[in-house]
């Protein structure tokens, strides 16, 4: 999981297409049931440290791509 920084995003929504998974919405766009995500997305932001390079997927990402409801393994 990854979130983006609202403070720095700058709504160009160039990231929407280029994400694998389709994970990523504009606020606008997050279905109803999912507006905590919103909230959380924010505070994760402040905490988790910034990727400023390239990086490869996790070993696992392909094997929980199409997994729904993950949230409940967030570690925090
Ligand atoms: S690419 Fe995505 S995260 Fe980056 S500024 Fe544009 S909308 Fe925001």
């Amino acid at each position: 999981m990854l979130v983006i920084d609202p403070d720095e995003c700058i709504d160009c929504a160039l990231c929407i297409p280029e994400c694998p998974v389709g994970a990523i919405v504009g606020e606008e766009d997050v279905p109803a049931g999912q507006q905590t995500l919103v909230t959380l997305n924010a505070e994760l932001a402040q905490v988790w440290p910034a990727i400023t390079k390239p990086r490869k997927p996790l070993g696992e990402a392909e094997q929980w791509k199409e997994i729904l409801g993950k949230l409940q393994y967030l570690e925090r």
